[in-house]
């Protein structure tokens, strides 16, 4: 473009803004967009001008936002101009906590009602008896709340119907898993191993292994370890999948893996989105500090589009196993209220770690009485304008009650809530989580707020998630409005990992990421809102993805 073509852009654009018109555009030199879409619902996430009609991109950024004749009077004769037919144009959305891994190390025995409540403990057992007939392999099963509360000793009624073969029983949800002796034997696990940081393993009255590995130790990466290649085919499929949801940003809470091993999947892979990797605190790390040594080992493992923040930490469990850490005891074990998974001192210095090193700190605090925890130790060590500057995350907001919304607040503590929690069924008439769940009371009380589904092996629809926000039917007065929502997914997403001044909003100088919708997220009935897809997605004003019957038309 000459010189004088950018004069007269400019001299048109100054036009546009003398009139006062509702048209946001860069500073600077003016070149006519590369693209620019129109006839559009623009939701901008922008509080300078939240609803616009077109949008124009250059350069990978967004140029300018407003009304169709102000954005279609900067194009050029190369510009593209995509007619958007009134449908609703949003940031990217980030899912900001998906987990994706490898499934269990061979295929799963078939299982009733899962994963709530999952299987009894007798059609667990008559399953396995059954597969043990005639194999001699891993015998692998999901299984729900009902094994996992059951504490018998799973060693041994294991033992008694498969003495033979290996055994693994794992929670789709993380936190615990189950093995037998033959299991223990072929991962040459001895009665003297000691517990790993973060986590252990669960003995009998005589101190005896009773088969549990709880936590940090999760015994998949020792049976079958992640390789890059695994990886790489499902970041790929991952990837194409929310680039069919719209999504641009994900973070990805890299548990059981290694963050090389995750950064050499991804660069096999070829990002399409942009990629958050939370390094995982416990993954082969004996002393805390190791956790940031991992961090520092990738510094120069750069793959395009990937970031490395973390390291995340699990602080406690969940209310499934019960291992949350909570106020009061279980509601159906008395004694019992969760337990921390990390002592007073480790818990000390990895804040005091966080506070010296320039990564993210994430931390999975689930239990009101570890949330109570971990927010007295960080005031406890730092002023709370220090710590607002490190924008702690905290994954799972779900032992955040109201008495503590202030302090959360003035911590500048960023809370991630999964919306898929919200539709955990009660068991035996019993509420999964034995506390209110909070949304709106998060956006109520200036708390950041980013949503993600806590998808485990793979990816998870983000408007099941948005759908569950704004219905939240356990207590419909936590609900969020639809803007709510749709902004915790955006603005909101791009603020949890420190990028908001980059992305997440449609406004001048930010990245053109960016989804247009197949319908209005923001008007359709709510029981719709799942079906949501893209017809346009992209990043960096890049498309990745395009629904071919879409971009097909006249
Ligand atoms: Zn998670």
């Amino acid at each position: 473009m000459n010189r004088s073509h950018v004069l007269s852009l400019k001299s048109r654009l100054i036009a546009g803004v003398g009139v006062a018109s509702a048209l946001l555009l860069t500073s600077g030199a003016i070149a006519a967009p590369q693209l620019v879409l129109v006839n559009a619902k623009v939701f901008t996430a922008d509080p300078a001008l939240p609803y616009a009609q077109a949008v124009a991109i250059e350069d990978g950024r967004i140029l300018a936002v407003g009304r169709n004749e102000q954005v279609r009077a900067l194009t050029g004769p190369n510009t593209r101009i995509i007619d958007a037919g009134g449908r609703l144009v949003t940031p990217g959305l980030t899912e900001a906590h998906v987990h994706l891994g490898d499934a269990l190390p061979t295929p799963p025995l078939a299982m009733p009602a899962l994963a709530f409540p999952g299987p009894t403990a007798e059609e667990t057992l008559a399953a396995v008896e059954q597969a043990a007939k005639t194999r001699t392999d891993w015998i692998s099963a999901y299984i729900g709340p009902l094994i996992a509360r059951d504490r018998r000793n799973w060693r041994k009624a294991l033992d008694a119907v498969a003495p033979n073969a290996p055994v693994l029983l794992r929670a789709p949800w993380g936190h615990n898993s189950f093995t037998n002796s033959e299991g223990l034997r072929r991962l040459g696990i001895a009665e003297d191993i000691a517990d790993p940081l973060g986590g252990w393993w669960g003995r009998d009255e005589s101190g005896q292994l009773d088969g549990r590995a709880y936590e940090a130790e999760t015994i998949m990466p020792r049976i079958r370890p992640a390789t890059e290649e695994r990886l790489a085919t499902l970041f790929g499929e991952a990837q194409q999948r929310y680039a069919r949801w719209g999504v641009t940003s994900i973070h990805l809470m890299n548990n059981d893996k290694s963050l090389e091993v995750t950064l050499a999947g991804l660069a096999i892979a070829k990002p399409l989105q942009r990629w958050t990797v939370y390094s995982w605190g416990t993954y082969e790390t004996h002393k805390v500090p190791e956790a940031w040594a991992a961090i520092d080992r990738v510094a120069k493992q750069t793959v395009p589009k990937v970031r490395v923040e973390g390291p995340k930490w699990m602080m406690d469990g969940t209310p499934i196993e019960q291992n949350s850490l909570q106020r009061v005891d279980y509601v159906d074990r008395p004694g019992w209220r969760g337990r921390s998974n990390f002592t007073n001192e480790q818990l000390r210095e990895i804040l005091q770690l966080a506070l010296t090193r320039s990564t993210q700190l994430a931390l999975h605090v689930v239990g009101d009485a570890e949330t109570d925890r971990v927010l007295k130790m960080m005031e406890q060590l730092a002023p709370a304008a220090t710590w607002r500057a490190k924008r702690v995350r905290i994954e799972h907001g779900d032992g955040i009650g109201r008495d503590v919304f202030e302090r959360v607040a003035q911590l500048g503590v960023v809370v991630t809530q999964n919306p898929t929690h919200l539709a955990i069924p009660p068991i035996a008439g019993k509420k999964m989580l034995d506390h209110e769940v909070v949304l709106k009371g998060f956006v109520s009380a200036g708390i950041p707020l980013a949503l993600g589904s806590d998808g485990g092996i793979k990816e998870q629809n983000p408007f099941l998630n948005l759908m569950l926000a704004v219905l939240v039917p356990s207590d419909p007065s936590e609900a969020l409005t639809r803007e709510q929502a749709l902004t915790a997914y955006t603005s909101g997403g791009a603020y949890a990992e420190g990028q908001e001044k980059r992305r997440g909003r449609l406004a001048p100088g930010f990245a053109a990421d960016l989804a247009v919708l197949s319908q209005d997220v923001l008007t359709v009935p709510s029981q719709q809102l799942s079906a949501t897809s893209s017809v346009l997605t992209m990043v960096d004003g890049e498309v990745i993805f395009e629904d071919a019957l879409w971009t097909s038309r006249p």
